[in-house]
């Protein structure tokens, strides 16, 4: 099973304030999977380190969710273009479910913070997680490790 994985969760040093996570757990759990790590924030041309991002009115590109950054800037295009990149890969890599970091405004599956930057947590998804889940891509958060295995277990791999 190839499933695509939020690189900060491998431990690669690639969230906005340039930390990661520990992967150890996760990698010992997922070692039957071929994992194909990809940050689509830096696949966006965004830099690491960098201001953190919401997605504003907490909805996922439309006519009126834009993603900015806490700077001020709206950073919707670069976050569109890392989502279009991660789908490539996924798609050219024949990914069939992926494992993203929730909270995310590019890999959040189930919950996001609201774009007013105080903390506020809301129901939503990040632009990757929308896109994949267009492409027909399944996507778990780290904290449905338990899932995502059996999900990948009912697919007979
Ligand atoms: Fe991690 Fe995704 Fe943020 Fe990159 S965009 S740092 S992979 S949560």
């Amino acid at each position: 099973m190839k499933l695509m994985i939020s690189a900060c969760l491998m431990g690669t040093r690639c969230r906005y304030d340039g930390g990661a996570y520990d992967s150890m757990v996760l990698q010992n759990r997922l070692e039957k999977c071929t994992l194909i790590p990809v940050c689509p924030e830096q696949l966006g041309g965004l830099p690491t380190p960098r201001p953190p991002s919401e997605i504003r009115n907490g909805r996922v590109i439309t006519r009126d969710g834009r993603v900015v950054s806490r700077d001020g800037r709206d950073v919707t295009e670069a976050f569109a273009r890392g989502a279009q990149e991660a789908e490539k890969i996924a798609r050219a890599c024949g990914c069939e479910c992926a494992l993203l970091k929730e909270r995310s405004p590019s890999c959040g599956s189930s919950i996001i913070y609201d774009g007013s930057f105080t903390g506020k947590r809301i129901p939503g998804e990040g632009v990757t997680t929308a896109l994949l889940r267009r492409s027909g891509i399944t996507v778990f958060s780290e904290n449905q490790l338990e899932e995502l295995l059996a999900w990948i277990a009912a697919q007979g791999s």
